[in-house]
Order: structure tokens, then C-alpha cells, then sequence
């Protein structure tokens, strides 16, 4: 997609491609604390390069528009859990999945645990100096145990019903889960008791209405997962011991984007077979080989593509 930097009044301005703010960069083997999010750490399962060249060499990646249709089913969802927090009651949907004894958890943290950009669940990882966080969409609480139930808001537009088998075996969905299990890791670490389920509260959209008439109707499902948070600490681990080396991981080759890069990078400069001849061996580096190398700190004007 196509991603134009702008100013505060909107205007397009020149992208510089790499982080301003030095707090959002780690040097490798740093001292000070260093915050982790979930997405970060989802980034570096999908692709540790990508994680790397974003978290330690400061590039700004492009980014997505805001899902502001999913956003808005995430607003009102939380102001209707909201009102059965405060009077400490099932929501209306629990007594179909056999629910009556489960209620919205209420915590004075709750508003904080919920603001993923400016406060989140936050764990130190050990005895580093990687705080990890994640703002959550839920907690429930089954009041027979007390435990504390993780959930999470998905919204949706597909012809069928949700299945929860399908949903959770969906390949789509394995960031999902992940997400799942690194809030328990959180919430466990915190020192919390967390029910071994989770639900996705899935709000599928009806795309078999005759028209739209100022609303989307939505069929509701609870999608219930057996979180499993065991794998998290050994992969913080993995992704602590790359922030601290120096030289960049290989890249998902399944990854549009990076393949677009080389693409684009080939189409401004064929190199031709006469051209490989003749040129400096540098010249055939291609994109990724030219990437490492400005990266290094290898560059010299005769290596750009
Ligand atoms: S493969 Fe390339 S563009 Fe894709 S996520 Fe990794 S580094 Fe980024």
C-alpha cells in the first residue's frame, strides 16, 4: 500500500524512513529498560529481520490505515461490558455458553491494562531490562474460582457462522492465538491466577441483509481457547539474544513486501550480464545484499544499486 507521511495539519511531508524518537530504538546491549510490545514480539516471530531493522536500526516501516470499523465494535463492546463490571453481573451473552457465574472483572488498572499505547499489562522479562507489554481488550472473572479470564474483541464480515474449530485452526488466525498466549504470560506474571480459557468474542458482520439501511447487523460467538503461554519466555529469550548481536537475520521469503523491495530495487537498476561483468562485485548484491551492507556500515558510493 501506498503510505504518505504527513504533518500534524495532514500535509505530505518528506518520509526520512527511519525513527525520530531515540526511545523507540534499542543499542544493542543497553543498559536502560527497554519496552517490548506484543506486536513487536509478534514481528519478530513473523520475521526477525523486519523486527530488527524496525526495534535496533530505527527504520520506519510503512504503515496501515486504522481499522476504524473494528475499533468502533471494540468501543461500544467495551462500554456494554462496562456496564455489567460496574453492577458486577453476567453479560448477556454468557448464559448460552454456560456462563452465569462469570462477570467482568473489575480492577482499579482496568482503564490502564486496556490503553495499549500509553499503559498496557506490562511484565519485566526476568532479570533483564525488556519490559514487555500489551494493552488488552477484557478480562472476565469466574467467581467461583476467582480466576481471571482473558478475552479478546475480533471483528469479522463472512458468509458463514463462526465455527470455533475452523476459527482457531484458521492459518490467519495464528497471530491471534499468540496474542492469547502472551496475555496470560503477562497476567500470569503479574502474579494473577488466569483461568486456562480465553475467549475471542467474535462480532461476524450479516452480509446476507437486502440492504444496509444505516446498520450492520452482527451474529456474536464466544470462541473459547486453551491458552498456552509455555513457549513465550524461551522465544523473549531468542528475540533479547538478536536485539543484542549486530548482524541482521535473514528474511521471511514470504514476504510481499520484501520481494516487492527487490523488484523495485531491480527494475530502477537492471544489471544486465554485461553490466555484472564490468561492474564491481558489490553491484550484484541485489536488494537484501545491498540492504546488509548499508546496514553494516560497509556503504561506499560505488555499492549503491
Ligand atoms: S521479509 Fe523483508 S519486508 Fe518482509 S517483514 Fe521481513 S524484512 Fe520486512
Amino acid at each position: 500500500m501506498i503510505d504518505l507521511k504527513r504533518n500534524s495539519k495532514k500535509i505530505p511531508v518528506k518520509a526520512p524512513g527511519h525513527r525520530t524518537r531515540s526511545t523507540s530504538i534499542y543499542t544493542p546491549n543497553q543498559a536502560t529498560d527497554f519496552k517490548i510490545s506484543r506486536s513487536k514480539f509478534s514481528d519478530f516471530l513473523t520475521c526477525p529481520r523486519c523486527f530488527y531493522l524496525d526495534r535496533v536500526r530505527g527504520l520506519d516501516p510503512p504503515g496501515t490505515p486504522g481499522w476504524t470499523l473494528n475499533e468502533t465494535t471494540d468501543l461500544l463492546l467495551k462500554k456494554e461490558f462496562d456496564q455489567c463490571r460496574e453492577a458486577q453481573v453476567p453479560h448477556r451473552l454468557f448464559s448460552a455458553y454456560g456462563l452465569d457465574h462469570v462477570v467482568p472483572f473489575k480492577h482499579e488498572e482496568m482503564d490502564t491494562w486496556r490503553n495499549s499505547l500509553h499503559g498496557g499489562l506490562k511484565l519485566r522479562h526476568k532479570d533483564t531490562n525488556i519490559v514487555l507489554g500489551g494493552g488488552i481488550d477484557d478480562i472476565w472473572q469466574d467467581t467461583h474460582t476467582k480466576e481471571l479470564i482473558i478475552v479478546d474483541y475480533k471483528s469479522q464480515a463472512k458468509n458463514r457462522s463462526v465455527d470455533p474449530v475452523e476459527y482457531l485452526e484458521d492459518p490467519y488466525h495464528e497471530g491471534y492465538l499468540t496474542q492469547m498466549d502472551f496475555y496470560a504470560y503477562l497476567l500470569s506474571g503479574m502474579g494473577f491466577a488466569v483461568h486456562p480459557t480465553a475467549y475471542f468474542l467474535v462480532c461476524n458482520a450479516d452480509r446476507s441483509k437486502e440492504d444496509f439501511n444505516k446498520a450492520m447487523h452482527f451474529e456474536e460467538a464466544l470462541v473459547p481457547y486453551q491458552w498456552d503461554s509455555s513457549w513465550i519466555g524461551s522465544e523473549v529469550d531468542r528475540m533479547i539474544a538478536l536485539m543484542n548481536q549486530r548482524e541482521i537475520p535473514a528474511p521471511n521469503e514470504s514476504c510481499k513486501n520484501c520481494a516487492y523491495a527487490e523488484q523495485y530495487s531491480q527494475a530502477l537498476h537492471p544489471q544486465t550480464e554485461e553490466k555484472v561483468i564490468e561492474e564491481p562485485q558489490t553491484q550484484q548484491l541485489g536488494f537484501r545484499g545491498y540492504l546488509k551492507t548499508l546496514l553494516s556500515g560497509e556503504t561506499a558510493d560505488n555499492r549503491k544499486p
